[in-house]
């Protein structure tokens, strides 16, 4: 084995950088909802990887699945259909409601959003794309092109003909009242009126995510998807929504927009999806694809509908219904929302907002509760200090605004293994603000 110092080398010397700096741990275990690192220490991942593995790490019945398809239908020439990607179609359109009908399984979330922004052109015989100023949604050329948070810079000219609408961000938002009441309608209102100026009249599909997640954890307002669904309909553009990290049950609802009962016109689903393989789906109407197909549609990628990770896939549909996963996220969503509720009072002054649905929450770090100045360096300190003693968490930061922790565990953690990250939590907080 390497030893920890030629380990740091390797990384610096072999590995291209994403942009930030590698998290200074060396893991070299994941069970379950824990991470081990070289040394045996323990460190609770809240994050579920990167943000995907729902069911925790090493899940025995996804294990099995795994083994017995790399063993025996790992992967086939694209234009190939097998029965375990028929699995999957069939068990997510029985859990979905009519209008999401077809399915086409890819790899990732950007190459979901990629498939859908291409159907929506060719549907609608526009191009020009509305996401929110807070999204993230992938980072090749299209979706990248409607994702406002990271990326955009030092490559020449975007796709042409992306807009953005404010993100619906209540506890900074100018449209926020001194009573609290928050306006978000003609917050809404104003962004198209923008929009519609800009606009050469092409406009094809507004892409959001239901929950704001690496834009800092924030829930679209009761009724915003309804009004955004109207919007789009009167200007005849189709509606996607990504539901990258909301899908499959974190939520509290199997689906984001359940919540609200917003059918979008296209659906892309990854992370949860896979839970920690590379799958993602696009989904949507008989009559949607229809037309498409007829204008020739075109996608084929080399791990389009792959048997192993659709066997996966269609594994973890299995789960989050028999073990009826929505309800479980409510549940122990709201243990920690309440622990996270009871920081908030212990430590008013620094964290300013607490906000989320089911198992995906985020706490603002602000350094003065009357201005609500942001706290980032207080909440990069404090992530760092709970990486010590043994929570993996999430700083997200709002484009030019502050700093949000991301809690996203996987669903199968346990109530004690939320309260010892709350401790963490707690502890950290304690020890970073004296
Ligand atoms: N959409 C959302 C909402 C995401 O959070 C992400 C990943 N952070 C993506 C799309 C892109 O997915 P991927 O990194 O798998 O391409």
């Amino acid at each position: 084995g390497r030893s920890n110092e030629q380990f740091w080398k390797s990384a610096n010397d072999k590995l291209i950088g994403f942009g930030g700096g590698w998290m200074p741990v060396r893991i070299v275990k994941a069970k379950g909802t824990v991470l081990y690192d070289e040394k045996g220490n323990r460190l609770l991942d809240w994050t579920s990887g990167q943000m995907s593995s729902l069911l925790g790490h090493g899940h025995p019945e996804i294990v099995e699945t795994v083994t017995k398809y790399v063993t025996n239908l790992d992967h086939l020439f694209s234009p190939m259909v097998s029965d375990p990607v028929l699995d999957l179609a069939e068990r997510l359109t029985a859990m979905l409601p009519p209008g999401l009908d077809k399915c086409l399984f890819l790899s990732t979330g950007s190459e979901t959003n990629e498939a859908a922004l291409k159907m929506a052109k060719m549907y609608t015989g526009g191009f020009e794309i509305v996401s929110l100023s807070a999204s993230y949604h992938g980072m090749t050329h299209g979706a990248g092109a409607a994702t406002f948070t990271v990326g955009r810079k030092g490559y020449g000219p975007q796709v042409p003909g992306n807009f953005t609408l404010p993100v619906p961000y209540a506890y900074r938002s100018p449209f926020r009242h001194p009573d609290g009441s928050y306006d978000w309608k003609t917050e809404l209102d104003y962004g198209w009126d923008l929009i519609d100026r800009q606009s050469t009249g092409s406009l094809a599909a507004c892409l959001v995510e239901p929950i704001v997640s690496t834009g800092g954890i924030i829930p679209l307002p009761d009724g915003y998807l309804t009004a955004l669904k109207e919007h789009c309909r009167q200007r005849g553009m189709l509606l996607i929504m990504d539901e990258a990290q909301t899908g499959m049950a974190r939520t509290g609802d199997m689906f984001g927009f359940e919540h609200e009962g917003v059918v979008p016109d296209i659906l892309t689903l990854s992370k949860t999806l896979g839970c920690g393989l590379p799958l993602g789906a696009t989904i949507t109407s008989n009559e949607i694809e229809s037309v498409v197909r007829k204008r020739g549609f075109f996608y084929l990628t080399t791990h389009l509908n792959d048997p192993l990770v659709c066997a996966v896939g269609a594994k973890v549909c299995d789960i989050v219904v028999r073990e009826d996963m929505p309800r479980q996220a409510r549940e122990k969503g709201a243990l920690l929302r309440a622990g996270l509720l009871r920081l908030q009072e212990k430590y008013p002054q620094y964290i300013g907002d607490v906000r989320g649905r089911g198992l995906l929450q985020g706490i603002e770090i602000i350094s003065d509760a009357k201005t609500k100045a942001p706290g980032s360096k207080l909440g990069a300190a404090v992530a760092d200090r709970c990486m010590e003693l043994g929570l993996s968490c999430n700083i997200v930061s709002l484009p030019a605004l502050s700093g949000v922790f991301r809690l996203a565990p996987p669903v199968t953690i346990t109530p004690e293994e939320i309260e010892e990250g709350l401790q963490i939590m707690d502890r950290a907080f304690a020890e970073c603000i004296d």
